[in-house]
């Protein structure tokens, strides 16, 4: 089999790079490595860049033109995705473009996808997803919180935990329980929530670098119209199942971890007081680059079943559980190459090493812990009893 680009392919990432880097800064690829999540530096970078790539639609270019995309296919969304991620450009929106934006087009009606799917694409408007609970994240059917149908509104109250960016959403998607008497699986909805709504409240938290990237988001008594309600009543948990597999396989992953594999390669070149005496760090490194091309393929693996109408879903656990778990362990390679000096927490020599391996340990949490995505393979891809 073929695994290398079409000419195409290949012109389009040059295209993007060059776009990109014009944006960019200049010393993008020292700073990249310094500029902290809550630096207000990065949160301007980001905007210019999404802003920029949403003139031409690329953001989602792989959605209908009528919706505010370019009808291209789910590899060329895939190869954006690499190019964006191995140059570390920040984005806003991920969870709007990513999930929420697919599960609006698969289930909202035609108002709904005409009003809402041109904002994403154009980076009006900003959404968080609302789906975790403190008791309610790996069994998802399990959530709490409620909506009441009021007359032609609903009243939504409850807690939802671990959201990312919902202090700066204009919208969320939130799951909650319409239906007490059904069981679990049953009696779910989705609804879009503006969240500027009254009795919304919102607390960040800290992320284990200290960062604020999630929030703990309340509802008391929050009135929502029926209108924002998405696709059926009480058929919620088949469209959380369904949206959760819209991003799993991750290229972005190996893209980010490319450039990783990359850096510690030049620290071993550049600083080799550090490495010289380190043949079994050598080893380790040689290793990571093996892994990070098996996996690349098997995250590209997933646009092209889309591409030809397929639903990976056990293909794209394989390739979210792989690239995971090698995130965490090019942070360990890292660490152990970098020895007292990965333990500074800036420094462009280093990498951010310190923090890349902390902010790691979320990788096999978010997006579907391991253990789920093990599941997934055993029951959906091996067939295996439940
Ligand atoms: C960085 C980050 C960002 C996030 N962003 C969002 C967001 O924007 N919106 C949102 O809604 N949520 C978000 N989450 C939450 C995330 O989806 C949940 O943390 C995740 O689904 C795990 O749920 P939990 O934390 O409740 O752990 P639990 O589900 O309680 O799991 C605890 C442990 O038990 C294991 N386990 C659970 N069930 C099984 C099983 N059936 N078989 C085997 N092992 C099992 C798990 O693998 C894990 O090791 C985010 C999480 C992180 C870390």
């Amino acid at each position: 089999m073929d695994f290398s680009f079409s000419r195409y392919e290949l012109e389009f990432q040059e295209e993007l790079t060059t776009r990109l880097l014009a944006i960019l800064p200049n010393d993008w690829n020292e700073k990249s490595f310094t500029l902290e999540q809550n630096d207000p530096a990065l949160h301007a970078l980001a905007n210019s860049v999404t802003k920029d790539l949403s003139k031409d639609k690329l953001l989602t270019l792989a959605w209908p033109e009528k919706y505010g995309g370019l009808g291209s296919t789910n590899l060329k969304q895939a190869m954006f995705n690499h190019v964006i991620s191995y140059l570390g450009a920040p984005l806003n929106n991920i969870a709007g473009i990513q999930w929420i934006g697919p599960s609006l087009m698969m289930y909202g009606n035609e108002e709904q996808k005409e009003y809402y799917l041109p904002r994403i694409a154009e980076a009006v408007d900003k959404w968080c997803l609302l789906y975790s609970e403190p008791t309610s994240g790996s069994d998802l059917a399990s959530l709490q919180t409620h909506a009441t149908k009021d007359g032609d509104n609903y009243i939504i109250n409850g807690q939802k935990i671990w959201a990312s960016n919902a202090n700066e959403a204009d919208f969320g998607l939130v799951g909650v329980r319409t239906n007490p008497n059904a069981s679990k699986h049953k009696g779910l909805s989705n609804f879009i929530l503006p969240m500027n709504s009254k009795g919304i409240s919102i607390s960040p938290i800290e992320d284990i670098n200290g960062n604020p990237t999630m929030n703990e988001v309340f509802f008391d008594n929050v009135v929502v119209s029926k209108n924002y309600l998405l696709g059926e009543e009480n058929r919620g948990w088949y469209q959380m199942a369904a949206s959760l597999d819209f991003e799993r396989s991750g290229i972005g992953t190996y893209s980010t971890a490319k450039r990783n594999i990359e850096k510690l390669i030049e620290i071993s070149k550049s600083m080799p007081e550090v490495t010289n005496s380190k043949q079994s760090y050598r080893e380790e490194i040689a290793d990571r680059w093996i892994e990070l091309n098996a996996g690349f393929n098997l995250a590209m693996k997933i646009p092209l079943l889309q591409d030809e109408g397929r639903n990976p879903t056990y293909e794209a656990a394989i390739s979210k559980l792989y690239g995971s778990e090698l995130t965490q362990k090019i942070a360990s390679t890292g660490i152990k190459l970098l020895g007292i000096r990965g333990q500074i927490k800036s420094n462009k020599n280093s990498y951010q090493a310190s923090s890349q391996y902390l902010s790691a340990i979320a990788s096999t949490i978010t997006r579907g812990t391991s253990e789920i995505q093990r599941n997934t393979i055993a029951t959906q891809g091996l067939g295996l009893p439940r």
